[in-house]
């Protein structure tokens, strides 16, 4: 069964890391909007400075330019060959984009995974990182500003995710591998429910 996921969480609550194992595990495609949007940057084209600008402030990309990068993404690996897409819905609209580029597909979701740590934690993380990878949106101030950007435009996504009966809530806190373990173990758990109740 090749499943077709998303991660969710706030920043720094380790969601690039968790989402690289348990695509691996499963066997399915890693797709992060926040790496689409780095190596963007890297190539030095308009496109890339004006991405830029908003990340580095702690802004959200427009939904436009984030669902077309995407939209662009999912069709060239096609969904029904399952993805795990991390970073991707932020916003309420970009979930309705979304539900329309896998309806085109005839690939519904298959499970939504919350990765949940304390805001107070988050500072704190973001801020070592920010002196191993150097950043930019690391700063103290930038943080702040994501973390309330998330708390505002991406936390709503939950209930909508919720009430359609997909969301699988994980406790973020621990080391990388105890975070990794219990992630497997809930999802696989979660999905494997779900087929035997088809
Ligand atoms: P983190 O996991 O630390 O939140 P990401 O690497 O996922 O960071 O994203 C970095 C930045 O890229 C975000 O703060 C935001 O500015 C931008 N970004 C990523 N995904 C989206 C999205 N779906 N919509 C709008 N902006 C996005």
């Amino acid at each position: 069964m090749k499943y077709r996921l998303l991660i969710v969480g706030p920043p720094g609550a380790g969601k690039g890391t968790q989402a690289k194992n348990v695509s691996e595990d499963l066997g399915i495609t890693w797709i992060s909007s926040g790496e689409l949007f780095r190596e963007t940057i890297r190539s030095g084209s308009d496109m890339g400075n004006m991405i830029a600008s908003y990340i580095d402030n702690g802004d959200l990309v427009p939904d436009e330019v984030t669902d077309a990068m995407i939209e662009d993404h999912l069709d060239a690996i096609d969904p029904k060959n399952g993805f795990l897409l991390d970073g991707y819905p932020r916003t309420l609209d970009q979930v309705y984009a979304l539900d329309r580029m896998l309806e085109a597909h005839d690939s519904p979701l298959d499970a939504v995974i919350q990765l949940e740590i304390p805001d107070e934690e988050i500072v704190g993380r973001l801020l070592s990182r920010a002196q191993k990878e150097g950043r930019k949106d690391d700063t103290e101030d930038v943080i702040r500003h994501r973390i309330a950007v998330y708390h505002e435009k991406t936390a709503p996504l939950l209930d909508v995710y919720r009430d359609r009966g997909l969301l699988v809530g994980i406790d973020g806190l621990g080391t990388i591998g105890e975070v990794r373990e219990r992630l497997v173990e809930k999802v696989k758990g979660f999905l494997l429910g779900a087929e035997v109740a088809e």
